[in-house]
């Protein structure tokens, strides 16, 4: 074994989701010595797979977690200081309708909450009557419309953000692996001290040592976690993207699902709407769960309802996927009655294991991470300025704009009418750490999501731009294009029950 076993580091953060890689950024900023490892991409788990949201979480007001919205709320507002280029507001509009089960009074109670908790530095909500929520929201079904309202959140694009938690945790000094999975955890007298990572490339295999480990799998933590706590269960969540144009959306809506009574969004994603979410307690491996036929029927069927002209069916949907949330606790039917809150438990073995969160708010949950971590190396706490540092990225747009400028090759687009060039690829090479054609054309752009094909015609283009930038041989291109191939079948696959 070789590489990192003669450095040893003070934490070693096991997942490159959102919530490892907040992590790595905090315990860098403190001043640690950081190892982040990840088996595949950053964000390739959950944290590439979700509404893609920096929300309060109107919904967990129902369930009176007032403490998570709160939180969620704080961490909106900082998010939308600190990575502006990530996280922009979006106004949502809901409309309700006559029987509804969260009525007028209700919503504008929940909503009021929502708006003190903000404070007054964010946009309060207004209440519409039925003509002002068509006006806003043409192609809503008119029958039983009573009234509705606008409330504020915001939109981020999550696997970049998650990247750029990673970037800046390399930047403020730590060492960040992707592709290079955990097979083993070291221990001594019963201690985890340390972890065996492979390689998936190189297949190098390498001893990393750290006085502290953080167990950030999310929805994997169970192949870590002594099972002294007890397994976790996850619930299933899928989303579809149909054109915009079919479903007439001019923003995003907040839905209560005729189905089942559940809260759902309609998303606005370029041409695009996103429709989500389901949440049904699932034994799927994290690696393979995807969108299933009646998460599809479920989601096209609820979406009808409310835009009856659109007339959706499957044929309309592009792509459909679905991610696994790591919830803290279980114990009910009802996957949506689960908290989000997370929880932090060190093991027998001194591990550190992190679960539940949400992607809003990963730089608390960072913080609160690191101080166990600074309590289990005896040190004093200290504090990162997280909620005060810019995230990393912001000069992108420009810098893409310059590539394409310099350099006429890389100013083509991949596939006509999106906005991808060979530019972003090169990059989410230079700046994102990506690696392979999942990593750029899955999370570094989305246009995977945005294909019917999922971005297999491009790849060949893709791989012909790359290659020279990743040092790829013939060989090495045409391995990568197959194993893109199988990702995007295995995520994007619409399954059977
Ligand atoms: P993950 O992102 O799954 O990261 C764990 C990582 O560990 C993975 O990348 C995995 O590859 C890696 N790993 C596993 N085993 C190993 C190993 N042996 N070695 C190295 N690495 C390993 N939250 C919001 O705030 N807003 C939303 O809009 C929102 N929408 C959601 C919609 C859906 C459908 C779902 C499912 C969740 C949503 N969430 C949302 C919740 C949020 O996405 C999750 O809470 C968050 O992404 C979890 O991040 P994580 O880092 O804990 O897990």
């Amino acid at each position: 074994m070789t590489g990192l076993s003669a450095e040893k580091f003070d934490v070693l953060v096991i997942g490159g989701g959102i919530t490892g890689c907040g992590v790595a950024r905090d315990a860098s900023m403190r001043g640690l010595r950081v190892a982040l490892v990840e088996r595949d991409d950053f964000a390739s788990g959950t944290s590439g797979r979700s509404s893609r949201l920096i929300h309060g979480g109107i919904r967990y007001l129902e369930h009176g977690q007032l403490h998570l919205v709160r939180e969620s709320i704080h961490e909106r507002q900082t998010l939308l200081r600190i990575a502006p280029h990530l996280v922009q507001p979006l106004p949502f509009t809901w409309p309700i309708y006559r029987g509804a089960r969260i009525g007028k009074w209700t919503l504008r109670a929940g909503l009021l909450a929502y708006d003190l908790m903000a404070g007054r530095r964010s946009r309060r909500h207004h209440s519409l009557d039925a003509a002002e929520t068509l006006e806003r929201e043409p192609c809503l079904a008119r029958d039983g419309l009573t009234s509705g309202a606008v409330y504020y959140d915001a939109r981020t694009d999550d696997a970049r953000l998650t990247v750029a938690n990673a970037v800046a945790a390399v930047d403020a000094g730590a060492t960040a692996l992707s592709h290079t999975r955990v097979t083993e955890i070291i221990r001594s007298s019963g201690k985890a001290v340390g972890a065996v990572a492979e390689a998936k490339y190189s297949g190098e295999k390498r001893e990393i040592r750290a006085r502290a480990i953080v167990n950030a799998t999310g929805v994997w933590i169970n192949d870590f976690r002594t099972d002294e706590h007890g397994r976790h269960r996850g619930s299933k969540g899928a989303h579809i993207a149909v054109p915009s144009e079919r479903v007439g959306n001019r923003d995003a809506l907040t839905l209560i699902s005729p189905i089942d009574g559940r809260i759902m969004f309609c998303l606005p994603a370029g041409s695009q709407t996103i429709i989500g979410t389901t949440d049904t307690w699932t034994d799927e491996s994290p690696e393979t769960v995807h969108a299933s036929t009646s998460d599809v029927d479920y989601l096209v069927r609820s979406a009808n309802r409310y835009f009856p002209e659109a007339r959706l069916d499957r044929d309309d949907v592009v792509s459909a996927w679905a991610g696994i949330r790591p919830l803290a606790s279980g114990g009910t039917d009802n996957p949506s009655a689960v908290s989000r809150e997370h929880s932090i438990v060190i093991d027998s073995g001194g591990m550190i294991n992190i679960t539940g969160g949400k992607l809003t708010t990963f730089r608390s949950m960072a913080a609160e991470v690191v101080d166990v971590v600074q309590q289990a190396l005896g040190q004093r706490r200290t504090k990162a300025a997280t909620d005060s540092v810019d995230l990393p990225g912001s000069e992108r747009a420009n810098e893409i704009a310059r590539l394409e400028r310099e350099d006429p090759q890389l100013s083509r687009v991949l596939v006509q009418g999106l906005p991808y060039t060979g530019a972003h690829l090169a990059y989410g090479i230079a700046k994102e750490m990506a690696l392979t054609l999942s990593d750029l054309l899955i999370r570094r752009t989305h246009l995977a999501f945005e294909t019917r094909d999922h971005g297999k015609s491009a790849a060949p283009t893709a791989a012909d731009i790359v290659a020279p930038l990743l040092g790829w041989s013939a060989q090495m291109k045409s391995d990568r294009l197959r194993e893109f191939e199988t990702d995007i079948g295995r995520m994007f696959a619409i399954g059977e029950d």
